[in-house]
């Protein structure tokens, strides 16, 4: 193969990206080269730009990918779901990858765990195969990802953020143990707080309650199961909770779910929890997020407390299955609310980092 690819690459935090051409070449035999059709700039991408957490640089960020296979190893020959894997199919990965055996993968069934798992969008621009992040013309998924064919009729909008978002709300939502009839808190709503309100109602919750201080959240949650929300910026911490045991009669709710990064919300969404409720970290991704709680509180009213980090393999088909089956009774298509090329990746990241828009798209 003789030809190049356009990528955004990243130089440092806070700088603008730059666009650069790197060679495209032959795939390795467990390779596949992907041409992208759209990528979404994550919660994640926007703390690695603005330098809260290291990425290496010059890189391509973007783990929310989405493209069409361009080239195909003659070693890869089936999805995770055993569906044929040819060149021209429109598919999905997991956003990270690890090849071979881990204890972690191997012993505690936790492959999203191993030691060494890379992600896409960590990795060096300048090195081989230089296209493993989103913000690109391709990308090279490489051994130890798990690929799923995406059905014609799913959108890019709808299929972009199942790789990330949706995923990791199957897990957390998993591990929440949401049965039928549950009153299920969620704590912020950005994408994984909508995701978080409608799959809990597809797993059977009586009642959502979405807590945010932005408007238009509050509104769109509505469409995604939300069944009552409240704006965090005007009410005291004392009145929201108990306008949430109110709701969730007749001692509070059964789960709460922090997706919203701010660790001071956890000892507030603990005093939401009836007895025997189930709290689950999921958004405090940023180091020295310290809690203040009072184990005391833990130990009388016997909650169960759950830190969810990415996600297992299977839960991104469990991702996109979850989508294919509501995709009518939520419009998860409205999710992804503006698009932009590859050379206004700076203006995407400044409007994504200012919350004017809740997913933006790079269609490069
Ligand atoms: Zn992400």
């Amino acid at each position: 193969m003789n030809k190049t690819g356009r990528a955004a690459v990243y130089h440092a935090p806070n700088t603008p990206f730059e666009v650069r051409e790197y060679p495209v070449r032959d795939v390795n035999a467990d390779e596949v080269l992907v041409r992208v059709t759209m990528s979404t700039i994550c919660r994640s991408d926007i703390h690695s730009y603005q330098g809260h957490r290291p990425n290496p640089c010059p890189g391509i960020l973007g783990h929310e990918i989405v493209g069409v296979i361009e080239q195909i190893g003659n070693s890869i020959t089936h999805d995770m779901r055993g569906e044929p894997l040819i060149v021209g199919n429109r598919v999905t990965w997991t956003e990270f990858f690890h090849h071979g055996h881990s204890y972690y993968g191997d012993v505690h069934d936790m492959p999203q765990k191993s030691k060494g798992i890379r992600k896409y969008g960590h990795d060096l621009a300048t090195e081989d195969p230089h296209f493993t992040g989103g913000f690109a013309e391709y990308c090279y998924i490489l051994p130890g990802t798990g690929i799923l064919n995406l059905p014609d009729d799913l959108s890019d909008e709808e299929a972009t953020p199942l790789n990330c978002g949706v995923a990791t709300m199957i897990s957390v939502t998993e591990a929440a143990q949401i049965k039928m009839g549950d009153t299920v808190v969620v704590q912020g709503l950005g994408l994984l707080g909508l995701y978080g309100c409608a799959i809990a109602k597809a797993r059977g919750a009586k009642y959502v309650i979405g807590l945010d201080a932005v408007a238009d959240r509050l509104t769109i949650a509505h469409k995604f199961g939300a069944d009552l929300t409240f704006d965090v910026g005007t009410k005291s911490e004392p009145d929201l909770i108990q306008a949430v045991h109110k709701a969730c009669p007749p001692d509070g709710a059964d789960v709460c779910i922090e997706v919203c990064g701010n660790p001071g919300v956890v000892a507030t969404g603990i005093d939401m929890l009836r007895t025997g409720g189930r709290y689950i970290i999921a958004g405090l991704v940023n180091p020295n997020a310290q809690l203040t709680i009072d184990g005391n509180l833990m130990l009388r009213k016997m909650i169960t407390m759950r830190g969810i980090h990415n996600y297992h393999p299977r839960q991104l088909i469990q991702a996109l299955d979850f989508v294919m089956a509501n995709r009518l009774r939520f419009p998860f298509k409205e999710i992804v609310d503006s698009k932009f090329s590859l050379d206004q990746l700076d203006e995407a990241f400044s409007r994504a980092a200012d919350h004017s828009v809740l997913r933006a798209a790079i269609v490069p």
